[in-house]
């Protein structure tokens, strides 16, 4: 049976998609990557804003004509749209055959084997909050940098987030299960890996947290680059920091989440740290790591945020100097603790705010880049440039595409490029021979 998977989300749906492509095919299943020859279509959906789910709805209706044709046709919906709306989602859209929760899907063979009839409809989201898919390797769909998922859930309960609701609770995987998952991809060519959890700092697996999780993965031979997400800033301890500025193989690079830069907005989302502690660390990481590149996420428009609160927020962002920033307005979503406060702001002026963040933020990249003019960055070199034939494009250590004239031989090597220019959000440059 041919079973083609669809993913939405964060890297951690991409990951969940690689192992349930890997449990699948355990049993017979072959993963396809041409929806046409599909006799199975899985959603692996996102549920942390409602425009990810409106979207996979709207894919859903798109395939239903695809379904007319051909009667066996199996649509399926994972992951945490599949958690958060349950047998509801069978409700919403009758062609959906199969709902199965993010803790379950060591059941999808069987689900799957199970349907027989047109009008069977399977739903399993029970929580497990122990379930850690230990001991199944995922298939990684990257050629280059490999998703190695270190923990699962996360505790934090962020009033904004519906995560923890469709998660569960945290649980790190073991220690050994994670060191021979990376051992192995090494084997397989993969040099660049990224850790993932929804809060990797406060990974802890009997003795080993996090900063000796970082050292015992720097000392595999195969793995010369490693990249962490996502960071959490009330965990991220002073040891983190060392361990990445003297271990050679953790990149300069740092997601870390702000989402507010004022105090009394930061309490209401339940995020545990003040903008003063943020700032703090964005200033250790630099002392530690003077070319790190930091990378953020900002709400605009939380519950009750005023003209001043908003203000914080963006002199925060003038005076840290991301190198990018992801900004959303804030999205109600049900569930949440936020979604019930009484005190929203009007679309309109979450619109505007978000918009006076866009800008600043595009003004402080573009500048972040042309500060590159002139330096040597190591190359991972990826495939050829989308813009010509004749370029090679690659990410630097502190996660920049680069682009340089070169040509495929140097595919999947490691070369150092000269920046001699930076046109939006890709620096370019020339090969040091
Ligand atoms: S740390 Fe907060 S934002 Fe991140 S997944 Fe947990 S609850 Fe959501």
């Amino acid at each position: 049976m041919n079973i083609y998977i669809e993913t939405y989300g964060c890297q951690m749906n991409v990951a969940d998609s690689e192992l349930v492509a890997s449990i699948l095919k355990k049993e017979h299943f072959s993963i396809v990557e041409d929806i046409n020859i599909a006799d199975v279509i899985i959603f692996n959906t996102c549920s942390v804003r409602q425009h990810a789910e409106d979207r996979v709805l709207g894919r859903i209706n798109n395939e239903m004509s695809r379904k007319r044709s051909k009667k066996d046709l199996k649509i399926g919906v994972i992951g945490c749209m599949a958690q958060r709306l349950d047998k509801q989602l069978n409700e919403m859209n009758s062609s959906i055959d199969f709902v199965v929760g993010v803790d379950q899907y060591n059941h999808l063979p069987a689900i799957i084997n199970g349907l027989y009839n047109e009008n069977d409809f399977e739903c399993n989201t029970i929580v497990n909050d122990a379930e850690i898919y230990k001991d199944i390797y995922p298939i990684h769909s990257g050629k280059f940098n490999a998703f190695v998922t270190i923990m699962r859930g996360c505790n934090n309960f962020c009033t904004y987030c519906i995560v923890p609701y469709t998660r569960g609770r945290e649980r790190s995987r073991p220690i050994d299960d994670i060191i021979s998952e990376i051992t192995e991809i090494g084997k397989k060519g993969f040099k660049d890996v990224s850790l993932l959890g929804q809060n990797v700092n406060s990974y802890h697996y009997k003795n080993v947290n996090f900063a000796e999780l970082l050292k015992k993965v720097n000392k595999i031979e195969t793995i010369k680059r490693i990249r962490f997400i996502t960071s959490h800033p009330k965990d991220l301890s002073d040891d983190v920091i060392k361990v990445m500025a003297e271990s050679d193989k953790v990149c300069e690079h740092l997601h870390l989440a702000m989402q507010s830069g004022d105090d009394e907005i930061l309490a209401r989302m339940n995020r545990g740290y003040t903008s003063q502690h943020f700032y703090d660390i964005t200033q250790k990481l630099r002392k530690a790591m003077p070319d790190i590149s930091i990378t953020t996420d900002i709400i605009a428009g939380f519950p009750g945020e005023t003209e001043e609160q908003f203000q914080r927020t963006y002199d925060l962002m003038k005076k840290i100097q991301f190198d990018y920033a992801f900004t959303f307005k804030y999205s109600p979503r049900t569930g949440t603790k936020a979604a019930e406060f009484k005190d929203q702001i009007p679309e309109t002026i979450r619109l505007e705010r978000l918009k006076k963040l866009i800008e600043l933020q595009q003004d402080i990249t573009t500048q972040k880049y042309k500060e590159q003019i002139g330096k040597i960055k190591e190359i991972y070199v990826e495939q050829i440039s989308k813009k010509s034939e004749y370029e090679m494009a690659g990410k630097s250590r502190d996660f920049k595409i680069t682009v340089f004239p070169g040509d495929s031989t140097l595919i999947g090597k490691f070369v150092k490029v000269k920046i001699t220019d930076a046109v939006g959000w890709t620096l370019k440059g020339e090969l040091i021979k």
